[in-house]
């Protein structure tokens, strides 16, 4: 029989952690309680909070067409590693999820490796090329549920009103990757003091604001959900936390990265820290640490997007955009940001699985729950030093970080323990 007995943890409900002992039988969780005993397997807890499996809405797998980078067995175990039990695929693979066939091959790759359910994302337009809706019934009625050009905004307001149309109808949510090419192209890093100082061409904060300001007033008319990707800048939080004041069906992400480091990283010229959006001003970091606390940014997601070693061995100006991030998420959040621990697995599990509708992830911990769960230790340093994943492009090597996965249990599986990835 398939038992794991977690005990001496702090079980992290809604109200609060309590001390508790948790039995996982099946697949399920069966019992909660003191001095609980199996027959199976027991993993002592002492010291780390138990929570549900963490969320992640935004990762690159990069299956199909750039396998070199990464494939959904590489991105499945560093996901478990990194304590995620359910991973949302953005579909600008090659080539790009665009129709119903492409989402069931993801979603099927996902469970061959069996290591965390992945949900694959749909594109907006038909192989991203923002001219023709992509087959948003078809993806719908594969399982998709977010839909986003990332990488790419929809630039044409007429295509993605009809996209919003479309998905208010049937409840799908319009995720947007906000950034206006004729404001950001050619640019490298934040458009700011350290830009003007390097001598570099920036990216202006107005790229990102101007096409959130823009999405905003679709909203309104079309009453589409909208979930602002990877928010980078204090304008447009102050732009998410009115349309919230107005009442509108929005949501916004933030990621690891952009709650702890800021532009003047760029100055020693590693393109471990080149992506979109670029690292901002200190002010920034600071406002989108307060707005995951003050809840206008609902969740954390990471923008896993591995690039290989020869990709970015390159001047920093020719490397390609993104960052690793799923192995480090919880620790880098942890290190950065002090929010306790129901904030933390709110931010990183409970509300990341509401918005992306995903079935046994996400909910509070109780009997009977589906066992998607984490064991981690919210006090203990480490510093990254290899990865899991087939990329290694993450600014967060050689940096000490608190917070500690221990072990991941995803349906009822053990899949992480003791620093190692169990297939
Ligand atoms: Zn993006």
């Amino acid at each position: 029989m398939n038992e794991i007995l977690l005990t001496r943890g702090k079980l992290v409900t809604a109200d609060g952690p309590i001390e508790s002992d948790l039995l996982v039988k099946e697949g399920t969780v069966t019992a909660i309680g003191t001095g609980l005993e199996t027959p199976g397997e027991t993993i002592d807890c002492t010291g780390s909070l138990i929570g549900p499996g963490l969320v992640d809405i935004h990762v690159h797998f990069r299956e199909p067409g750039q396998e070199w980078k990464e494939d959904v067995g590489s991105g499945s175990a560093a996901a478990a590693a990194g304590g995620f039990t359910a991973v949302v695929t953005m579909p600008n693979t090659d080539p790009a999820i665009d129709a119903g066939h492409l989402a069931r091959y993801v979603r099927d790759r996902g469970r061959e490796e069996g290591l965390v359910d992945v949900f694959p994302a749909g594109a907006i337009t038909k192989g991203r090329e923002g001219k023709k809706l992509a087959h948003l019934d078809e993806l719908w009625a594969a399982g998709v549920r977010i839909f986003s050009d990332d990488g790419d905004s929809v630039e044409d307001a007429g295509l993605l009103r009809r996209a919003m149309e479309y998905l208010a109808e049937i409840g799908g949510i319009v995720a947007q990757h906000p950034e206006d090419r004729g404001l950001t192209g050619g640019g490298h890093m934040h458009e700011g003091s350290v830009s003007s100082r390097l001598g570099m061409t920036g990216l202006p904060a107005i790229g990102e604001e101007t096409v959130v300001a823009r999405d905003l007033a679709l909203v309104r008319l079309t009453g589409a959900r909208y979930h602002v990707q990877h928010v980078s800048t204090v304008g447009t939080i102050e732009l998410i936390r009115r349309a919230k004041a107005e009442g509108l069906p929005v949501t916004a992400e933030a990621t690891p990265h952009h709650l702890m480091l800021d532009h003047s990283e760029v100055e020693r010229m590693n393109p471990d820290v080149k992506m979109y959006p670029p690292l901002r001003r200190l002010l920034d970091v600071q406002a989108v640490q307060e707005a995951l606390v003050d809840g206008t940014i609902d969740v954390v997601a990471t923008d896993h997007a591995p690039h290989a070693a020869h990709e970015k061995d390159v001047p920093f100006e020719e490397a390609p955009r993104g960052i690793i991030g799923l192995e480090t998420a919880a620790a880098v959040v942890n290190t950065a940001v002090g929010l306790d621990s129901v904030q933390l697995f709110r931010r990183m599990s409970v509300s990341p699985a509401r918005i992306a509708g995903l079935e046994n992830h996400g909910g509070w911990i109780e009997v009977g729950s589906r066992a998607n769960l984490v064991v981690f230790d919210a006090e203990a340093e480490w510093t990254p030093e290899w990865f899991n994943s087939r990329a290694e492009n993450s600014p967060f090597v050689g940096r000490t970080l608190r917070g500690k996965i221990m072990a991941t249990i995803y349906d009822g599986r053990l899949t992480y323990r003791d620093g190692k990835v169990q297939r």
